[in-house]
């Protein structure tokens, strides 16, 4: 967590920026409240929870007869905390049961940061003393399963990989029986995102969710999103949701923006918990998300 507070901090943080400057004025006139709305949507916090956060920010100051910036600020996060629902389940399921590895698919848009997540969850367990092994059913691109195996190499798991251009569906099967036979604890399914229309995307990554829950079900789907991409990437995603069960969200390239409201929206939106966050492209650059320590981040 004090990690994350100092990654996010050193990142150009608008959001934080723009807040103090408000908060510093004598008195919280109309142009205050705008500008905070203002420095919310900057954020990307997205329009309509910005208005329910400062609608209720303000009720709040009128009931409370605030006066201090220091109470202001106190008060917003605790608006924003509130915003990221703190109770949600944030756990991710890794661990293998019923005599089987856990199994973890991983969907996105391409350049989005699957294949590097999957490296990265994957340094985490083994550095837990956990047996991994990444199924490359990314098939389209060559570089891509390359990517993940290089990955496989750096944090000690094996890669299992098809034929170039082979089928998906068939990698990842081929991944968890592998995982299976071995007494693997986790397998983690990378798969391919290139895919822009719904039915083509559907047919694909359900049938790599039906044939790997020919050995069991899935544990996780977790839908990586890059934070840089904002409300458009917000709406691209939302497809994968109507595709597969998503069951947890991870926000990449949280380290290169000043956009970090964006998980506000995802969760308001997709409905799905923010699980983890992308720090950066090294091995080690993920975090659990923790809303309260995200938002002290955020406010700067
Ligand atoms: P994929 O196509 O979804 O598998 O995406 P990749 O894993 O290949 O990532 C695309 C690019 O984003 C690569 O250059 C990664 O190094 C970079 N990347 C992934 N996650 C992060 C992150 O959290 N922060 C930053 N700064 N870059 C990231």
């Amino acid at each position: 967590l004090v990690r994350l507070r100092a990654r996010l901090s050193r990142s150009q943080n608008v959001f934080g920026r723009g807040l103090l400057s408000v908060l510093s004025r004598d008195h919280l006139d109309e142009d205050a409240w705008e500008e905070i709305e203002d420095s919310l949507i900057t954020a990307d916090v997205g329009v309509e929870a910005t208005q329910v956060i400062v609608e209720r920010l303000r009720e709040r100051v009128r009931v409370l007869g605030t006066r201090t910036v220091a109470e202001v600020r106190a008060q917003l996060a605790e608006e924003l905390t509130s915003a990221l629902e703190p109770d949600l389940d944030r756990s991710l399921r890794t661990a293998p049961h019923d005599g089987r590895p856990a199994v973890l698919l991983v969907v996105g848009v391409n350049g989005a940061g699957k294949t590097t997540t999957c490296g990265k969850i994957g340094r985490v367990l083994i550095a837990d003393g956990r047996t991994v092994l990444f199924g490359a059913a990314d098939t389209f691109r060559a570089a891509a399963a390359d990517q993940l195996a290089t990955w496989g190499e750096r944090v000690g798991a094996e890669t299992v990989r098809g034929p170039e251009a082979g089928d998906p569906a068939s990698v990842a099967f081929d991944a968890v029986k592998r995982g299976i036979d071995l007494g693997i604890d986790t397998v983690l399914v990378d798969t391919a995102g290139r895919l822009q229309n719904k039915v083509g995307l559907m047919d694909e990554l359900g049938k790599v969710k039906r044939v790997v829950e020919k050995h069991g079900p899935v544990d996780e789907t977790l839908l990586i999103l890059d934070a840089t991409t904002g409300q458009n990437g917000l709406e691209q995603a939302r497809v994968f949701t109507e595709v597969v069960d998503v069951t947890g969200v991870v926000l990449t390239k949280l380290d290169g923006t000043a956009k970090g409201g964006i998980v506000i929206a995802v969760q308001r939106k997709l409905g799905i918990p923010v699980k983890l966050v992308g720090l950066g492209e090294g091995p080690d650059d993920l975090a659990p998300f923790e809303p309260a320590a995200f938002v002290e981040a955020l406010l700067g």
